[in-house]
């Protein structure tokens, strides 16, 4: 098993890479966000763990970087302060867990087996169909490079479809996911929902990502719509 460690405090980097070491594991080290994207392109780690205190590109925009390149392996987050905010950051950026520092080398060990067994999973921080894009960490929507305004029930309504490109919905799956419990509105209420969906990601671009199948429910279009044929 091979770690790399992005930290730029060299007795932090020191004592991880002992560790580490200590457990078994191959280590790298990297004391800078470039060096650490550089070495995943031409090392198999089969995990990170990466101080989101870095100078230039800091964790966050590591971690994003290394997910937007399709490299899925599981990234252990070194957050400095216990600031929801930087983990919740973390976590929608594409991090798979986190420790505040102090932290103790036991937990740390534990998490990373937990993480090493789980493997690399594929999973993007932004949800995409076609050039349909949301993105769940600043809750954007964009089709191409234009941003969409959409209200909560809209955004939760697209979220959810965007999580299963191509997979049918039913009525009652979209309002287990998009209302409170016991809140259950009828089906027309959600059928309302969509439709002011569409109004807003399809109509406007003449196409139809969001589709009606029949008797069950909704999905939505692996490729965004923009390949359907018909009138939208
Ligand atoms: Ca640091």
């Amino acid at each position: 098993m091979r770690i790399l460690v992005v930290e730029d405090e060299p007795k932090m980097r020191g004592l991880l890479r002992r560790a580490l070491t200590e457990e078994g594991y191959a280590v790298d080290t990297a004391d800078d966000g470039p060096r650490a994207l550089a070495l995943t392109d031409i090392a198999a780690y089969d995990a990170v763990v990466l101080d989101v205190m870095l100078p230039g590109l800091d964790g966050f925009e590591v971690c994003a970087a290394l997910r937007r390149r399709a490299v899925w392996l599981p990234v252990l987050m070194l957050t400095a302060r216990d600031a929801v905010a930087d983990r919740v950051r973390g976590l929608d950026g594409g991090a798979d867990d986190y420790l505040t520092k102090p932290f103790s080398l036991d937990e740390l060990m534990a998490r990373l087996r937990a993480l090493i067994r789980r493997g690399p999973v594929e999973r993007p921080a932004v949800l995409t169909a076609g050039d349909l894009s949301l993105d769940p960490s600043t809750r954007t929507v964009r089709r191409g490079d234009e941003e969409i305004c959409l209200t909560g029930k809209e955004y939760a309504l697209l979220e959810a479809l965007l999580h299963r490109p191509g997979t049918v919905w039913t009525r009652a799956m979209l309002v287990e996911h998009c209302w409170d419990l016991g809140a259950g509105p009828g089906s027309n209420v959600v059928d309302a929902h969509i439709k002011a969906l569409r109004d807003k990601i399809d109509r406007p671009y003449g196409i139809r990502a969001v589709e009606t199948v029949r008797g069950t429910g909704y999905r939505i279009r692996r490729d965004g719509g923009r390949t359907a044929t018909g009138t939208p």
